[in-house]
């Protein structure tokens, strides 16, 4: 069993200006590669194409790697939702249409005084 020389690269290697490109000699720099786990001689080629990392839907790339997010509290469709009909927002109860007093914005709870409603979101 032949033994290749171990040649490890970073996934930043590409976008560097020092990378060769060759399968034996990672760049001019470090020709077998950086030892840790970031180069310190890592520098971004202006010509290089942009990465484009896939990012599953909750999850995002952080430093290179895959991260989940943690759970939204609110879909993307709920907080469009929340946005038009809270009184947060609209200053009106969403479900009698009571219009709360000019300074809404600065109130932490929205209980309708007219039909009860009662702000279960915050
Ligand atoms: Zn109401």
């Amino acid at each position: 069993m032949i033994k290749s020389r171990a040649i490890r690269k970073l996934p930043e290697c590409d976008r560097c200006r020092f990378y060769s490109g060759s399968p034996f000699i990672v760049c001019a720099i470090l020709p077998a590669g950086p030892v840790g786990a970031e180069c310190p001689h890592f520098a971004p080629d202006p010509n290089a194409e942009p990465v484009e990392l896939w990012e599953p839907e909750g999850a995002t790339y952080y430093n290179g790697e895959l991260v989940l997010q943690p759970p939204q509290r609110w879909s993307r469709e709920q907080q469009l939702e929340l946005l038009d009909t809270h009184p947060m927002f609209t200053g009106k109860c969403p479900s009698c249409g009571y219009i709360f007093e000019r300074d809404y914005s600065a109130r932490v709870h929205y209980d309708c005084p007219e039909c009860g409603w009662m702000d279960d979101s915050v």
